[in-house]
Formats: C-alpha cells, structure tokens, sequence
C-alpha cells in the first residue's frame, strides 16, 4: 500500500479549492508493517521542481496531495512503492492506473512504471523496453526464495503470483508437490500464474524488501 497518503493530503472541493482533510482509518497491521519498513528507506535529496505531487481519482474527480517525504521516498526507490495508492475524497486505495497527475494529466501508473524502467537501467544495468514483457525477479528476491525452499528443504520451487480483484498480487512460495495446472513463466524463479491472467503478468517487478509484505516481497507494474 502507498500509506504515505494516508494522513498526508488536502481535498479539492467542486469549485475548485482545497481543503484539509483528515483521515481517521486505523492502520492495519499490515499497513503498519509497511509503512515501518518504508520510513527506512533513504530520501531524494535534490530540487522537486517540475515533480508532480498532485493527483486526481478519476472515478471520483477528488484531488488529493502528496506528502514531499513520500515523494522523495519513491524517488530514491520506485520498485518499493506498491501501486495502490490512496485517495483522500473516497478514503481509500485504488490502482495507480486509476489516478492521473494534475499538472501533465500523465496516469500516476504510467509515470511509476517509467521512474522503474530508469531505476532497472540505472541501477541494475538492465537493458529494457519501454514496455518490457515477462516478470522480472530481481536478485534479492530470488536469493530469499531460494533460501525460504532451502530451510523448508525443497529442491524444485515455484513463485506462484496472482493478480487479486484490486489489482494487488497474491504470492506464494510452492513446491513440486503442487499440482502445476497454470503456465509457467521463466525468470530467476519460475513463476507459475493462471492462464487466464497471462496477458496481465507483463512488466512484473518482484523485489526483495526485508520487512515489507508476504515473503518481504514487493511487486510493481513497469507500465500499464
Ligand atoms: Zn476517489
């Protein structure tokens, strides 16, 4: 989850103006668990000029702004920002393909996907497409499996992801024992998805992050 929205954002009326508002919602263990382990993560130092820093909901039309801390988090690391992200006018989560920058109209999905194809090529030196296909398990997340199958003393794993009715994933480390119906795609850890959510599993990021989600996993889309 993008928690850091959560008690950072003001709320643009009809006629235009914005307004303080103040969200209520107690954090979930979950969200709570994530959030401690994204305040660790280190700030973009640098000049947020021309940054966008307000999005709207488009099934709502309520704009809602980012806090600079969250901004400067997700600059530094794109791939450890999950793509639910909040809005202040329906107090919730939805997908980043759901909201859109204010001042380039740019999907927020789109302008992620794009600082995470920089991140891979920057970082990783990861020769990508703009619209890369297939799932991408980066190194550290592939060594932690590795080492979960390892303790659990299993020779031959698979990553099994599915994309839930929200747009999250659902991960879960199996074994050979599984009955293997679903397609298997081929990454540092083999990967086994429904078949009828194939065409979705493109431009998948699993990163490993000590802390966070289920297997201190966290996966990100690279583009809509
Ligand atoms: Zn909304």
């Amino acid at each position: 989850m993008f928690q850091w929205y959560r008690s950072w954002h003001r709320l643009r009326q009809g006629d235009g103006s914005v307004v303080e508002a103040t969200v209520e919602r107690e954090a979930a263990d979950d969200d709570r668990r994530k959030a401690e382990a994204a305040s660790t993560l280190p700030r973009y130092e640098g000049t947020l000029e021309g940054v966008p820093h307000v999005h709207t909901h488009k099934s709502c039309g309520s704009a809602t702004l980012i806090d600079e801390s969250a901004i400067r988090t997700y600059l530094t690391s794109p791939l450890r920002v999950e793509d639910q992200i909040y809005c202040a006018g329906c107090r919730d989560h939805f997908h980043a393909g759901e909201f859109t920058w204010d001042a380039t109209s740019e999907s927020v999905l789109a302008y992620l996907g794009r600082l995470r194809r920089e991140h891979l090529r920057r970082v990783y030196h990861l020769r990508l497409a703009d619209k890369p296909a297939g799932v991408i398990v980066l190194p550290a997340a592939a060594k932690a499996l590795k080492l979960r199958a390892k303790a659990l003393k299993w020779t031959k794993y698979y990553l099994s992801l599915k994309i839930l009715l929200d747009g999250t994933f659902a991960v879960e480390l199996v074994d050979i024992r599984h009955r293997v119906t679903e397609t298997v795609v081929d990454a540092a850890v083999p990967i086994i998805v429904e078949r009828d959510q194939l065409s979705r599993m493109q431009g998948i990021v699993v990163d490993h992050f000590p802390g966070y989600g289920d297997y201190d996993l966290v996966i990100t889309r690279l583009h809509g």
